[in-house]
């Protein structure tokens, strides 16, 4: 299962909830990210 995190309040949403309509049930934002994926940081040296 893919955990999809809310990118405004934080709340994981499962993929299977994202595959009806892509947007935060409880915050109604419609940013997400994939927590395992990550964001790429690049550190500045
Ligand atoms: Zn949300």
């Amino acid at each position: 299962m893919v955990l999809y995190k809310c990118f405004r309040c934080g709340k994981q949403v499962s993929h299977k909830a994202l595959e009806k309509r892509f947007i935060c049930p409880s915050c109604g934002s419609r940013i997400f990210y994939k927590p395992r994926k990550a964001v790429k940081r690049v550190k500045a040296v």
